[in-house]
């Protein structure tokens, strides 16, 4: 397979902007020369030469992924050198590292110099990054099936899998989205994610660099750094729905912002599904609608809107070029019907897929149908014109009630266009009556005055429908959500 990044050996493109972070920042000659550094260092510590021999057999490093250009250079350096890498979330606990070194067995850590690990990754040999080191970037043969990362899913639905992504699908995902959001070499993208999984560092990270553009890291994510960044010639915002929802927030007050908004090239969200009124209020505020895609750790990205199509509140766009779609009943029959309203679980296959869990064959098995199509367990509909409209996740989304199946999603979006509600979640509970009742946890705008149950019961109903309306309301200061700010169910309902 050619060079994921060809920037980085095009000695044209060598004095370009290709990464900062806060004050620090390389060009891409010099992220070569790093990487190139650190990429001989590896081998040397893994006692093999660079690129000769296939990768599978060399074990894999683990990166100590911060939001730094030290993690930058580890995941170029690493894919140059053809070694695998597992990001490791530095705000994980002790029993999670532990889980995720077990599984994956590292032969080393990558951190960035004087940064302190704890246990268990400080028992582990530590190699130094140095962003300034000066070395060749490796040369020989990389396969496209060999893997390129093993990133750990999120836990949103039980304990962590480590999915192992081949370079083919990193290639194929940032060559897909590039065509449908006409991403190039002169796109400056604005960055505050962490780095450890596919959003932060495939798209946020890797994408830029395999275009030649660059990246302007915020360090932690702030409405004033994004309005800064774009108001200095940044072209494009990756973020969650979360940061969305601050920018929203933020935006009545906020005249800058909006300005700055207004003049990027493209805002897209992703990782969990970005509330109808946060988009309408920020396609209010600035003329602009933000372009949702969907993908999961498994598939790298599945859907999105072109740049060129319509960007619909409450969908996440068409199939990228060669992925697969399909819709499919519980009975294994496929959705048809593009009305908007027959539901399935996505399917998807083609060349964004994964390879497998690491050390898990009972799950990769189950992940597949026979003819190697991935159960990505969300649920969705598709509207007449083709876009997928997520419904939610099977396990914890789909509330069945009453002889109904009902999406939580669709009652959370109701829920947040109250007035009195900051943030909603929606779950089933067991009913002995209904079978489930939906149950609604919500955040109040104003604390001292909550809006009363039956007020938000009969919002849903006039909304949507009576059946679809919360039997109980539970109140909290805020809702349980991970790094990324996808929101915890397991945990609300635990609470
Ligand atoms: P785990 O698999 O460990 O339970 P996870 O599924 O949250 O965790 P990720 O792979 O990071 O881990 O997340 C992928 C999931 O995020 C998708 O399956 C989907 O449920 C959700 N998601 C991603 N993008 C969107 C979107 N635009 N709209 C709605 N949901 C989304
Ligand atoms: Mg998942």
């Amino acid at each position: 397979m050619s060079s994921l990044f060809p920037a980085l050996s095009d000695p044209s493109a060598g004095r370009r902007p290709a990464l900062r972070f806060g004050e620090r920042a390389l060009t891409y000659a010099e992220l070569a020369s790093a990487a190139g550094a650190l990429a001989g260092r590896i081998g040397g510590a893994m006692g093999v030469p660079p690129a000769r021999a296939k990768s599978r057999a060399w074990g894999r490093v683990a990166v100590w992924a911060t939001p730094s250009l030290e993690t930058a250079v580890a995941a170029v350096a690493a894919l140059s050198a053809g070694v695998p890498f597992v990001p490791l979330n530095p705000k994980s606990g002790e029993r999670e590292l532990g889980h995720i070194l077990a599984d994956s067995a590292p032969s080393l850590v990558l951190a960035g110099p004087g940064v302190e690990l704890p246990a268990p990754v400080g028992g582990l040999e530590r190699v130094d990054v140095d962003v300034h080191g000066s070395g060749a970037l490796p040369e020989g043969e990389t396969g496209d099936e060999d893997p390129a990362l093993v990133v750990y899913t999120s836990g949103t639905t039980g304990p962590p899998k480590g999915a192992v992504i081949p370079r083919r699908a990193v290639a194929t995902t940032l060559d897909a989205l590039a065509d449908a959001w006409q991403w190039t070499g002169d796109d400056v993208l604005v960055h505050g994610l962490p780095l450890f999984h596919v959003h932060g560092l495939v798209l946020g990270i890797l994408g830029p660099l395999r275009r030649g553009g660059s990246v302007r890291h915020l360090g932690r994510f702030s409405t004033d750094g994004v309005a800064r960044e774009l108001g200095e010639g940044a072209t494009m915002l990756f973020g969650v729905p979360t940061m969305y929802h601050r920018i929203a927030e933020a935006l009545p007050a906020d005249p800058e912002l909006a300005k700055a908004l207004a003049g990027a090239r493209l805002l897209v969200s992703g990782s969990a599904a970005l509330p109808v009124h946060d988009h309408e209020r920020i396609a209010a505020a600035t003329g602009r609608r933000v372009v949702e895609r969907y993908g999961m750790t498994e598939t790298l990205m599945n859907t999105s809107v072109r740049v060129d199509g319509e960007a619909r509140a409450g969908t996440v766009g068409v199939p990228l070029p060669g992925v697969e779609l399909r819709l499919v009943e519980e009975d294994g029959s496929v959705v048809a019907a593009r009305d908007g309203e027959s539901v399935g679980e996505i399917q998807v296959r083609g060349p964004n897929l994964f390879t497998e869990y690491l050390n898990r064959p009972d799950a990769t098995a189950a992940a597949f149908t026979p003819d190697g199509w991935f159960r990505t367990g969300d649920m969705a509909v598709r509207e007449p014109d083709g876009y997928v409209r997520i419904v939610g996740r099977k396990a914890t989304d789909l509330i069945k009630s009453g002889g109904y199946k009902i999406g939580a999603g669709e009652i959370e979006n109701a829920l947040l266009e109250h007035p009195g509600v900051r943030e909603a979640a929606v779950a089933g509970e067991p009913d002995d009556d209904l079978g489930e009742r939906i149950v609604a946890w919500v955040v109040p705008a104003d604390p001292a005055a909550p809006p009363g149950a039956d007020e938000l019961a009969g919002h849903v109903a006039r909304r949507l429908a009576p059946h679809k309306r919360p039997r109980v309301v539970r109140y909290l200061d805020a809702l349980p959500r991970n790094d990324m700010g996808k929101i915890m169910k397991r945990a609300l309902r635990d609470a």
